[in-house]
């Protein structure tokens, strides 16, 4: 038996009879992208379901009695749940897909798999959710290795000065659908890493991804002083010793898990530079095995590829070397590699003393392969990068691109999902990426398509109602401005801005034309624009934008037209992406790498307006949605004054006016149009389904690779 499959049983056992099955369906992700998985739980007790922020584990160990016989004695509900046991067991057990030769072992800093697993901040963490989910549904060997923050990223609140306050929830391991890995004797399953002078040790919780392990490396652990337990405590922190010694504990110890259990991985894929010590471990594996310190290092580089995935600064993070070589001289010294040559490896100019170890420089120099995100971050970062190859044009610089995509039974609502089923055809999910998949839309009746769209939208405007109410007097706003929130209309324009709050996402272009855009919002038909969206608790600038944006609350029309909905996670997002017409991003051009949140919106059936930047720069084609300039400004002032006042014009005069054309029958025939456009050209070349395949043509070993 697993460790997981004895956490199952045990919950079981505390289950009337009927309900046991659902301990092993609680203890696997998987039924958070099964239809009917979230209600089946939800139908226990609703109440306790949200408490519980749709946890299964928890649901079951704290819903009363009376809910779980009612449950048992409910043979409509013993249906479903024998139907989704049935529909999971089915799907656990497909053979392996052979398109991968070998195991793939994928590094992520963070995991956004789903609300009740709060390992996550923002997109790198969906986007990897994503990748775990697809990886499952097409069979492929992966698995996945992170760490366990057992008080997560923040959740955030904005007080009613308009400031971003932040606070840590500490979870409880043993109440989420994870269990801690023993070893035959009975004992926790632990690795050393040595950081700085300290051996740290390191237990692993896994969890079930559909077909897909999950360790989380988690230094929470006895044998660890107090300052070390606290190195897996929190996402991103911002002391950098702390920072590399997660660096160290994900890469070394999460090689030496996967080497505890067995698993020796054909591609290590370190998705983004946090997890690049890995390659260094493995190479000391191969020293171990008898290869010389040369020898090892190409072995390692040949079975290593890397992901990039900003050209922000802040996200290709770097250390004086001294903090690196305080971290990791033990590690380096072991092997011979030496601390010198290290903090060289992390260099674009390894002869330049002054220069800061780079995380991103010390991945790129030990993988074989690496990526960007999009077609045209692949060329940014080619330039950026540029320097690791100076005997190189740029065009020459060996980093390629795989363009982000979605994973749609995840991020499809259910009105259009039930819409795409019966007019694509069960199981469409798994043909997505064939163009002809999508020619069915053309057969679905306006009547039809705007009714889905309608329930998607309906169903976020009453959430937004219920949740500002409630948010607003929470923060102190006044009452009236608290009873505004009822104005939010279900039949109205609805767009959408939610994402990190980032200097180069340009959250203040909203803003820019104020009193235009005030009137926007107060026409005779009204636009709505619902906002969401974290500062980095140390970006003052970010929360000052914030800030901002909440200083205009108080304006005539604004109360019941914008929303802020704190606390951006993916359940908000989820509902924002399904439910708003428009979807808005305005970065600063280059600095978009993919984005996603788009492409989640577009296979909602909702409309795309951003800047010609990240993924929306090779997705555009004139008429799927809506453009804002892409080039790169010296005077990024006058950009930003041209893009807001570009962005007040496709609002106002073309967004508006299509979204207002009706025919007789009250539906807007020609935005249907381009709806169905939209998702005719997207929905096929932006899932996860496509991106999973070009990993594997671009990125994955299928055959002997080939060296760059
Ligand atoms: C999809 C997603 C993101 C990423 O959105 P971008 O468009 O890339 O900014 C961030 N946070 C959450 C919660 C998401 O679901």
């Amino acid at each position: 038996m697993s460790d997981l499959e004895r956490a199952a049983a045990s919950l079981a056992a505390r289950l009337p009879e009927p309900l046991r099955p659902l301990a092993p369906l609680a203890y696997n992700m998987r039924w958070s992208w099964m239809p009917g998985g979230d209600e089946l739980f939800a139908s226990i007790d609703r109440e306790r379901w949200q408490r519980c922020r749709a946890n299964p584990v928890r649901l079951l160990l704290e819903a009363s009695n009376e809910a779980l016989e009612a449950a048992a004695a409910d043979d409509e509900f013993l249906a479903r749940m024998g139907e989704l046991t049935a529909a999971v067991e089915a799907d656990l057990a497909r053979p392996d897909s052979t398109a991968v030769d070998g195991t793939v072992a994928f590094f992520c800093a963070e995991y956004g798999v789903h609300r009740s697993l709060p390992i996550y901040s923002g997109g790198l963490g969906a986007l990897a959710g994503d990748i775990l989910k697809q990886a499952s549904d097409d069979a492929l060997p992966v698995v996945a290795v992170g760490l366990m923050y057992r008080e997560g990223y923040f959740r955030q609140r904005i007080d009613v000065t308009g400031w971003q306050q932040e606070s840590w929830v500490d979870s409880d391991p043993d109440r989420l659908p994870m269990a801690l890995i023993t070893t035959p004797d009975g004992g926790p399953l632990s690795v050393r890493i040595p950081v700085g002078e300290s051996d740290i040790t390191a237990q692993v919780w896994e969890v079930r991804v559909g077909r897909v392990r999950l360790l989380l490396l988690d230094t929470d652990h006895p044998a660890n002083d107090g300052v070390s337990r606290w190195i897996t405590a929190r996402l991103y922190v911002g002391d950098p010793g702390l920072r590399l010694a997660q660096y160290l504990v994900l890469g070394i110890g999460g090689m030496r898990a996967l080497d505890a259990l067995g698993i020796d991985p054909a591609v290590l894929h370190l998705n983004e530079g946090h997890a690049a010590f890995a390659a260094l471990e493995l190479a000391a594996r191969e020293q171990r095995g008898g290869a010389s310190l040369d020898e090892a290092m190409a072995a390692a580089r040949a079975r290593t590829v890397f992901t990039t995935h900003t050209p922000v600064p802040a996200g290709n993070d770097t250390y004086g070397p001294n903090h690196v070589a305080h971290a990791v001289h033990r590690a380096a010294d072991e092997m011979g590699l030496g601390v010198e040559r290290l903090v060289r490896t992390g260099r674009t100019n390894p002869d330049d003393p002054h220069e800061p170890f780079g995380v991103t420089q010390f991945a790129l120099h030990t993988s074989r392969a690496a990526n960007g995100v999009s077609a045209r971050h692949g060329e940014v970062a080619r330039a950026m990068w540029n320097g690791l190859w100076p005997d190189r044009s740029v065009e020459d610089v060996p980093i390629t691109s795989v363009t982000n995509g979605v994973h749609l039974p995840t991020w499809v609502g259910g009105p259009i999902r039930h819409l795409l089923d019966r007019h694509l055809g069960e199981g469409w999910a798994a043909r997505a990426t064939d163009p002809r998949t999508w020619d069915a839309l053309d057969a679905i009746s306006d009547e039809e398509l705007w009714d889905a769209r309608s329930r998607q939208r309906s169903a976020l405007i009453s959430h937004v109602r219920e949740r500002s109410v409630r948010e607003r007097l929470a923060r102190g706003d006044t009452l009236d401005y608290a009873r505004a929130a009822a104005h939010f209309d279900p039949d109205a324009l609805t767009i959408g801005f939610a994402r990190r709050v980032a200097t180069y996402k340009r959250i203040g272009l909203l803003l820019g034309q104020l009193d235009a855009n005030l009137s926007l919002l107060a026409g005779d038909t009204p636009v709505q624009l619902l906002i969401a969206g974290k500062a980095h608790p140390r970006d003052e600038e970010a929360k000052h934008s914030l800030q901002e944006l909440f200083s205009v609350r108080g304006a005539e029309g604004v109360s019941g037209r914008v929303a802020f909905l704190e606390d951006y996670d993916l359940d908000t997002a989820a509902r924002l992406v399904g439910g708003c017409d428009v979807w808005v991003n305005l970065p600063r051009p280059p600095l978009e790498a993919s984005g996603t949140s788009g492409m989640k919106s577009v296979v909602n059936g909702g409309l795309h307006l951003s800047v010609l930047d990240g993924w929306w720069a090779e997705a555009y084609d004139g008429s799927n949605g809506w453009a804002l300039p892409g080039e790169v400004w010296e005077d990024t002032g006058a950009q930003d004054a041209r893009d807001s006042a570009e962005l007040h014009r496709l609002l106002a005069d073309e967004v508006r006016p299509l979204f207002c054309d009706r025919g007789d029958d009250g539906i807007p025939h020609r935005w249907l149009e381009l709806v169905r456009a939209s998702m005719r050209t997207l929905a096929p070349r932006f899932g996860a389904g496509r991106m999973l395949e070009d990993y594997i043509e671009r990125m994955y070993p299928a055959r002997a690779s080939t060296p760059r």
